[in-house]
């Protein structure tokens, strides 16, 4: 029995110093994972915190460190020198920035523009032929300029020039041509967006730039010191067709409403001539419902379409206001308001490369009308629409009917008074391009791209357009 009981203390002691190793190695265990986490904790910490912080302090001892350079470790000399620097690069800048403004009127043919805007430069160092830069540019917009031709190389003489116009454009088919009395007068006599449009690009395609009346025939002293008409001096690339463009009536007369027009031009958010329309239900919207922004949009995106940014001549009548105010009318609560407001939208407008004309205050055949009317009738334009527009020597006859139908030289009563009142420019209506030009007027006339001209007499805009590209679908055909 003794011996199996020693046997059983020597077990139960091997038993224990095996436990006393067991957690001895357990506690050395327990402290290395312990010391493992902490170091392994305290890094962590330093990537996120510490070392971040002690970056950013670095940072701003760095600045300081410039700083302190350029304040205070640099001779005022240096600093000097440093400043003149920066100025100059400035001044390198603003002349590169110079160069593309120019290079910009050179888009629409403006070459004199372009290099009268670099000579008006004036630097530290002197005018404009101390700076390389400038004078490199100017070399080279004068080796452009002689590649134009005058008039494209397309014509001979500006009375070759067409001039085209148009009335109100139909901006809503279905309410136009809805098959109520006025819709074959607007089948006959109006042309829709989608046809202008599609005119606008066949004529671009073709090279037709637009230009102003007053740079197709200018004014110049002769050498008695008296003002005499002479032709523009258009030069243009090779292949381009210098024309005119008019627009009739821009006055959304009161007939026309419901009718799918535009109500009236205004200024857009964006600053720019639009359009108003008045829907069924009342409410106004605004859009490119007529010729002035849809040809200010197309202009923008090809300014190769225009001379110097011209657009085109819109003539007014008096009798039911301008632009689609009636200002005509002293009893209408918008009156005073109407009047300023198409101030600032002619403004606008003529910034924009258009110009205004007269298309008389009455609409009255000036063959037929006596002179004491002609003479009533002008001055009362000037008065009400001419005091809202501005000047003009523009005079767009209506109905296309000429004061005379002579083939000489004007010399009617109702001429000098004309000529008298200021104008200059007149115009009728013709199907093809004809035009005098006499010491004291020009004449010429217009080509209408109206509905009669598309379906009566298509073979008169033959050499114009191919109509089966411009013809809106949606058209009825001749109903007249
Ligand atoms: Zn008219």
């Amino acid at each position: 029995m003794a011996g199996k009981r020693q046997r059983n203390n020597r077990k139960r002691r091997s038993a224990k110093r095996l436990r006393v190793i067991l957690l001895f190695e357990l506690m050395i265990l327990l402290l290395v994972a312990g010391s493992y986490y902490l170091i392994a904790r305290s890094n962590k910490d330093g990537d996120n915190g510490k070392d971040n912080k002690q970056q950013v302090i670095d940072n701003q001892d760095g600045k300081k460190d410039k700083d302190k350079n350029v304040d205070e470790n640099l001779s005022p000399e240096e600093l000097e020198a440093l400043k003149e620097q920066e100025r100059l690069e400035l001044a390198i800048k603003e002349r590169e920035g110079l160069v593309e403004e120019a290079k910009k009127l050179t888009l629409s043919y403006d070459y004199d523009g372009a290099i009268e805007l670099i000579k008006s430069y004036q630097g530290d160092e002197g005018g404009y032929e101390v700076y390389q830069t400038l004078v490199t540019a100017i070399n080279e917009l004068e080796e452009e300029k002689k590649s134009l031709v005058l008039y494209g190389g397309s014509y001979t003489s500006v009375t070759q020039f067409n001039h085209i116009f148009f009335h109100s454009l139909i901006a809503d088919n279905s309410k136009a041509f809805d098959g109520d009395y006025d819709s074959v007068g607007y089948n006959m006599y109006m042309t829709t967006t989608t046809e202008f449009k599609n005119m606008m690009q066949s004529m671009y395609e073709d090279g037709y730039v637009l230009v102003s009346v007053h740079d197709l025939a200018k004014q110049v002293e002769d050498e008695n010191g008296k003002l005499k008409f002479v032709p523009g001096e258009i030069y243009l690339p090779e292949g381009k067709k210098p024309f005119v463009l008019s627009q009739d009536d821009v006055n959304y007369y009161d007939y026309m409403d419901g009718d799918g027009f535009a109500s009236r031009i205004v200024i857009g958010e964006d600053g720019k001539p639009t359009c108003e329309m008045i829907l069924d239900d009342g409410s106004v919207v605004q859009g490119d419902f007529d010729i002035v922004p849809i040809l200010d949009a197309f202009v923008e995106e090809h300014p190769d379409f225009s001379y110097k940014g011209a657009k085109g001549i819109l003539a007014l009548t008096g009798y039911e206001g301008s632009l689609g105010y009636r200002t005509d009318d002293p009893t209408s609560p918008t009156y005073e308001q109407d009047k300023e407001t198409v101030k600032e939208v002619a403004e606008v407008l003529k910034a924009n490369g258009w110009e205004f004309a007269s298309h008389s205050y009455n609409h009255r055949n000036m063959q037929d009308k006596s002179f004491d009317f002609i003479k009533k009738d002008t001055d009362r334009w000037l008065e009400e629409v001419g005091s809202l527009v501005g000047p003009t020597d523009i005079l767009i006859f209506p109905y296309g009917v000429d004061i005379e139908s002579t083939m000489g030289h004007y010399s009617s009563d109702k001429y000098h008074y004309l000529k008298e009142r200021g104008f200059n420019y007149f115009h009728g209506v013709d199907s093809k391009p004809w035009m005098h030009l006499k010491d004291d007027y020009v004449r010429m006339t217009r080509r209408p791209l109206d509905g009669q001209a598309m379906l009566e007499f298509p073979q008169r805009l033959q050499d114009l357009f191919n109509l089966d590209e411009i013809i809106d679908p949606e058209r009825p055909s001749k109903n007249w």
